[in-house]
């Protein structure tokens, strides 16, 4: 028996084996043999979505090239590549990422595959990029999926959580390369309130960092410009010092207001401009957990000053910034953004310090405020709320059935949300 968690370190798994196949028959071989399989992107979901007592899966080895259609802008890459791989060789190549989030050790398939996104007005998840899926069902056969092949199945694929089978390679929109404008400034979060909407009309990209006893925000605005020489490496949080910070927070509890009120300069303005694949991502050394909702967009600014001020009031120790993002309204069955244009906020809790009673009284705020959850991060939804909030389920379901319907995918916690019965 092997031993694997995720990121956070909060999901302790311990799987019959751990295998990393380089070859589709291996592959195949591995799938078939094996009772129960979850395939493993680079474990940075927060739910116990590569939990199993089965076979665990990475596919980061498995061979594969990556290549561009130059006449369509599609990239069609090894499932299993990590998103830090693929920006290089895409750049390499010419081509960026329509968007990414705040990290870039994912892979492809895990990004897609539980709805990852950046922050935009007019930019949708990673999940909206994909056109057609190779995957591999439990029988070891190939099955492929778009628009126009097995459409139902390629609606299941775009956010599936791996339950309609292994990725192997997935196709994508990708934009010529183009680089981008990074700019981190720290304002009153008033300030940002009443400059919102402008803010997200006029830049690509837009989102702020608040903690909650802090009345600055940092803002971090980047959008496309040209180049203009060296790129300076910077970071947009000092996480040496933010990691003393929250020992202290969760060794004295009571002085997490008195610090987070000191923690942003009461003026700051840092400006960079580099290869859009360079700008996205961040490092992330400090590990936490997470809880995200995505709500109608309009309900973002209450349900943030909502949770903002439950905190203050109960001097409830949260020693992590919340982020505040926007993504675009999509069509995909099992999306927290179909059918509308969704405001993103992220709940942290630094690592060490209690998170599970204080993010299932948050969660509560954003519930009120119509959100859905992030697939990958904290929540605590049964299979009645998952009914509920995504009508769609029902399709996805019954192609969930119909490619698996002996459960070989899932997993405890997938078979708990979804009701699912192996026939
Ligand atoms: C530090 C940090 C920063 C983050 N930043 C963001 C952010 O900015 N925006 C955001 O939206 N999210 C963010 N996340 C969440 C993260 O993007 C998601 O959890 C994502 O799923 C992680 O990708 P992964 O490769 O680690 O997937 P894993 O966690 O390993 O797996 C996720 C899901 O994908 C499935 N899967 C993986 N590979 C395959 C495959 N080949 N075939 C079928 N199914 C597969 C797994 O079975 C599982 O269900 C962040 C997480 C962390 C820890």
């Amino acid at each position: 028996m092997a031993t694997w968690s995720n990121w956070s370190g909060s999901v302790d798994s311990k799987p019959a084996r751990i295998e990393r196949p380089k070859t589709y028959a291996e592959l195949a071989g591995l799938v078939t043999s094996a009772k129960k399989v979850r395939v493993v992107g680079a474990g940075h979901s927060f739910m116990p979505l590569c939990e199993t007592d089965g076979t665990l899966l990475s596919l980061s080895d498995l061979e594969g090239d990556i290549t561009v259609d130059a006449a369509t802008n599609r990239a069609t890459a090894p499932a299993g590549c990590s998103l830090a791989k693929l920006t290089d060789i895409l750049w390499k190549q010419g081509y960026s990422l329509i968007n990414q989030g705040d990290v870039n050790p994912q892979a492809l398939a895990g990004a897609i595959g539980t709805g990852t996104h950046g922050t935009g007005a007019k930019l949708g998840t990673l999940s909206t990029a994909a056109r057609s899926f190779e995957l591999m069902g439990p029988d070891g056969a190939l099955m492929r999926a778009s628009a126009t092949e097995n459409p139902d199945l390629f609606e299941a694929a775009r956010l599936s959580l791996g339950l309609v089978g292994v990725a192997t390679r997935i196709e994508i929109d990708v934009l010529p390369a183009y680089h981008l404008e990074e700019r981190l400034e720290v304002y009153r979060l008033d300030e940002i309130a009443e400059r919102w909407e402008q803010l997200a009309a006029e830049n690509r990209h837009v989102e702020f960092f608040v903690f909650p006893y802090a009345d600055l925000a940092m803002l971090k605005i980047l959008h496309p410009k040209p180049f203009e020489g060296e790129m300076k490496e910077m970071r947009d949080m000092d996480d040496e010092a933010f990691r003393k910070v929250c020992e202290v927070c969760r060794r004295f509890p009571f002085m997490t207001s008195f610090l987070q009120k000191r923690l942003l300069p009461k003026e700051m303005m840092r400006r960079r401009i580099g290869p859009a694949y360079k700008i996205f991502p961040s490092e992330r050394t400090v590990k936490f957990e997470e809880m995200e909702y995505e709500l109608p967009r309009a309900n973002g600014w209450p349900a943030l000053r909502e949770v903002i001020a439950w905190i203050r009031k109960n001097r409830l120790p949260v020693a992590f910034p919340f982020e505040f993002r926007i993504v675009a309204s999509d069509d995909i069955w099992m999306s927290p953004f179909k059918g509308r244009e969704g405001a993103s906020i992220s709940m942290h809790q630094y690592h060490r310090m209690k998170w599970r009673e204080i993010f299932k009284e948050a969660e509560k705020i954003f519930q009120a405020h119509d959100g859905r959850p992030h697939w990958a991060k904290r929540h605590t939804l049964t299979t009645a709320d998952v009914h509920r909030l995504y009508p769609d389920a029902v399709k996805f379901c019954a192609v969930r059935d119909r490619i698996d319907p002996q459960a070989k995918f899932a997993n405890a916690h997938l078979t708990q949300l979804f009701g699912i019965k192996a026939s």
